[in-house]
């Protein structure tokens, strides 16, 4: 299979976030399938997708009419209407599409996604609330946790981490993070090393387990 065949992607529901997910796609010159079962959504998207085709998606036959099963890369991004989330993730996954994800509208709906054979599922907009949360209630600038309690976030530089290079900073040794970079106001990030040396008003970029970047997110 040529490398292009094996990177495009089709993306069942054009609603917010298939449609900017789709769109981004393009936008990095992936070809996308975008079906919906709304005509005018897909009136809307004609001109902007590599194909756009109306048609019910819970439907086998249809989705082996359109060659769905021959795509490596499926994005199930129907939310609100459980039973056709369900159903066409089922579906894609009986064809053995080897790489699906499906957007998820609440926990339940992702277990069961997971369940019936979906290799990723993202609930976006619990994901982007508990982000939220996070930059709301702290001093973070950005946040992202990653799987097993592991988080990057993006902060003001501690005072006791002023003035020094990293490497004599006590960060590491007392809250168990890592500094992995560096940026001066009106600056690019620079990758931090030992010799970086912090200044007052620098961001930085510190991983490390959720509840100790936190902590070090919190320090003035
Ligand atoms: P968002 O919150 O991202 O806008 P929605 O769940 O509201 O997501 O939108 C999902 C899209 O999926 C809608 O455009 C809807 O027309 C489409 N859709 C729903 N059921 C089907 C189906 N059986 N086949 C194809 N598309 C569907």
């Amino acid at each position: 299979m040529s490398d292009k065949k094996a990177q495009r992607v089709v993306v069942i529901g054009l609603g917010r976030f298939g449609t900017s997910l789709a769109m981004e796609l393009i936008g990095r010159g992936t070809e996308v399938l975008g079906i919906d079962s709304d005509p005018h959504t897909i009136q809307r998207l004609s001109g902007e997708l590599t194909h756009a085709v109306v048609a019910d998606t819970t439907d086998e036959d249809v989705l082996r009419q359109l060659g769905v099963d021959e795509f490596q890369r499926a994005v199930v991004a129907i939310g609100t209407d459980l039973e056709a989330s369900i159903l066409t993730t089922s579906l894609l996954v009986d064809f053995d599409i080897p790489n699906i994800w499906a957007k998820a509208i609440s926990r339940q709906h992702g277990q069961i996604l997971r369940r019936i054979g979906a290799h990723h599922v993202v609930l976006p907009e619990h994901e982007m609330g508990e982000r939220v949360a996070h930059l709301v209630t702290g001093r973070m600038l950005d946040y992202i946790e990653f799987e097993d309690d592991y988080a990057m976030v993006k902060t003001i530089a501690p005072a006791e981490a002023v003035g020094l290079p990293l490497g004599e900073s006590r960060l590491r040794a007392k809250y168990d993070v890592t500094v992995v970079g560096v940026k001066r106001p009106g600056e690019d990030f620079t990758y931090a090393t030992a010799e970086t040396v912090v200044h007052e008003g620098d961001v930085l970029i510190v991983a490390g387990r959720t509840p100790n970047v936190e902590r070090v997110a919190e320090l003035t």
